[in-house]
């Protein structure tokens, strides 16, 4: 091995984008590894992080900071090549984390076949089922220790992202590492605000996620609410349907708890039936599960159980079949997974019935990939048609179609309020695209002259 820099970072990502977030911290005589995602858009081992770049069985330490798959999916993978590594998150991230990579490893064994990708599943239920006994759970603001002889005191920060998210602390030797993960610094309508130290962080290791995406000047979140309610008020008073495509893990909550308070307050009228389906069902039991301990708002609000009258799509095993256990009607609101209507997912598939309709609505109020389904639809509006499979005969496209912004991302001008609180001496910025990143290098060498600020390149080894 080279000499190694006693206190130094490593991004083991392949790429400068969002996406397998991994990345290595030397501290002292201990090697910790903060997350281990897969990549959204790219297939087979492709999609892991650099994991060649780690000797067999060299890390002390492994923490993830939520359960997104760009942060967790490639966690089994990472466990399987570093059996010694102590594994932590939060109680929540643990069963959240397990569900998402059971489901992972169902979508990777249909796209086995489907696209033929013969590496995949990359890992097995039964693999995940034996390392999951072994991740340790850990509460935010109580620290602990880690590394070799002990030698790091970790702290976690709650993050405001999603349920279980975190910020993460880490010292040795009177140094100081804060890594955001993916941090929300506004309350959401569930999410509370992120609550992160500004006192005493040599290196900031911060998300860039909207670097490249000012909002609008008069945007605000309440008027995002009204401008649902008024879209859906609409589309139901004309005898049509609405479709929501939604992350099941997060985003999904949100929206249900959106709606719920909006029929609580008459803006829609509380006989409007929802519908849930595909993975949606179970990380809402989750959720309600930690509805008293997690840090969130309406604390002690049940979605399943007493808080909403939801109707669950009833499960199938073969996910192409699933949506045709839903029944399409007028009238009514499908709040299904997933958010990008990627192929083989319910809102995929049910949006054949909303398309050809004018009466109906889809509204998409999260991030849809320009060359996912829902960014190819949100593209063609105004268009006849649209084809919504590669194969297949384009479906007449007259729903109308509408997109929102309730982002669970810190905006950029709060990501810049936050490093400049902060004063870190070194600042370095992972998980954005290339513009994403340059607009922070060049907005925080100005606001903070004495700083340096890094986008550190794949592999490279950068001295802290
Ligand atoms: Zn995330
Ligand atoms: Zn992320």
């Amino acid at each position: 091995m080279p000499d190694i820099d006693s206190f130094s970072f490593q991004s083991l990502t392949r790429a400068t984008d969002i996406g397998a977030n991994c990345y290595l911290l030397q501290m002292g005589n201990s090697r910790i590894i903060l997350d281990a995602g897969t990549h959204p858009k790219r297939e087979g081992a492709d999609n892991l992080p650099d994991f060649d770049q780690l000797p067999y069985d060299s890390i002390d330490a492994i923490i993830i900071s939520h359960s997104h798959l760009d942060h967790a999916g490639a966690l089994p993978v990472l466990i399987r090549c570093q059996p010694g590594a102590q594994v932590f998150m939060t109680e929540e991230t643990i069963e959240l984390v397990d569900s998402m990579l059971h489901n992972s490893v169902n979508v990777m064994t249909s796209q086995r076949d489907e696209l033929d990708i013969p590496e995949f599943p990359l890992f097995t239920h039964k693999e995940i089922n034996t390392i999951q006994a072994d991740w340790q759970a850990r509460r935010t603001r109580q620290a602990f220790s880690l590394g070799k002889n002990n030698e790091i005191t970790c702290e976690f920060y709650p993050a405001g992202h999603i349920l279980g998210s975190i910020g993460i602390r880490l010292e040795w030797n009177g140094k100081s590492v804060f890594y955001t993960g993916d941090v929300h610094f506004e309350d959401q309508t569930l999410s509370k605000a992120a609550d992160f130290p500004t006192e005493h962080i040599d290196v900031l290791i911060t998300e860039t996620t909207r670097g490249a995406a000012p909002r609008r000047p008069d945007y605000t979140r309440q008027g995002e609410i009204d401008r649902l309610a008024d879209t859906i008020r609409t589309t139901i008073n004309r005898g049509g349907s609405t479709l929501i495509p939604l992350f099941a893990l997060g985003k999904s909550q949100e929206l249900l708890l959106i709606l719920h308070k909006l029929k609580k307050s008459s803006q829609l009228d509380d006989n409007i039936p929802i519908y849930v389906g595909g993975l949606t069902t179970k990380m809402t039991v989750t959720h309600d599960r930690f509805a008293d301990t997690s840090h969130r708002n309406h604390n002690g609000f049940r979605f399943l159980t007493g808080g909403m009258d939801l109707i669950i799509a009833s499960k199938k095993r073969k996910k192409k079949d699933a949506n045709r256990s839903i029944p399409y009607d007028r009238g009514r609101i499908y709040a299904l997974s997933s958010g990008m209507m990627t192929e083989n997912t319910v809102s995929h598939g049910f949006a054949r019935h909303i398309l050809p309709d004018e009466r109906n609505s889809i509204l998409f109020v999260g991030y849809a990939a320009p060359d996912s389904p829902g960014g190819r639809l949100l593209e063609a509006r105004g268009d006849d048609e649209f084809q919504l499979d590669e194969e297949g005969s384009p479906i007449s496209l007259r729903c109308q179609i509408e997109r929102f912004d309730f982002s669970g991302h810190a905006t950029r001008g709060e990501l810049r309020d936050y490093a400049r609180k902060v004063k870190a001496p070194h600042v370095i910025l992972v998980h954005g695209d290339e513009p994403a990143r340059q607009w922070f290098q060049q907005t925080l060498r100005a606001d903070l002259p004495n700083s340096k600020i890094t986008i550190p390149a794949p592999g490279e080894m950068i001295s802290m």
